[in-house]
């Protein structure tokens, strides 16, 4: 499965969960004032602080597979950008309760993977059988 895939089955499965009506997931939004540097602050929304961290951390040969678009952004670069973001957050409590969000989300979506066995294993068969087409990207929106 490439990544676009990948990242087309979590979507699929992230809508699911936010349709049934068992999943205890709401959807809210931090409010963004607070947050002196918005530009993190947005970064931090899109990707989850673990994973922006995590992203930041890769080897180059990782990040520049993942990533192909951005091979250009260094080693270098990206550790003192992770630096900038750790230092943010720190002392920004609106990033601080977006990654706790985060998490709790994360633990929520499990949580339906495990109890909603059916329903994952309906979304993972029909993403198996539908024909390659047009290739579908996966953008994260700031
Ligand atoms: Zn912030």
């Amino acid at each position: 499965m490439s990544p676009h895939e990948t990242g087309n089955v979590l979507l699929d499965l992230v809508s699911a969960m936010h349709d049934s009506e068992r999943s205890p997931y709401k959807p809210e939004k931090t409010p963004e004032e607070g947050c002196k540097h918005p530009e993190i602050g947005r970064l931090v929304e899109a990707l989850g602080y673990d994973f922006l961290l995590e992203t930041l951390d890769l080897e180059q040969a990782i990040f520049a597979a993942e990533y192909p678009e951005m091979r250009s952004v260094g080693l270098e670069t990206r550790r003192s950008m992770r630096e900038i973001v750790n230092e943010h957050f720190q002392q920004c409590r609106r990033c601080q309760l977006e990654a706790g969000r985060d998490r709790a989300w994360r633990k929520d979506f499990v949580r339906f993977l495990k109890s909603e066995t059916e329903l994952v294993r309906k979304i993972l068969k029909e993403k198996r059988s539908t024909p390659r087409g047009k290739p579908r990207t996966f953008i994260a929106t700031p």
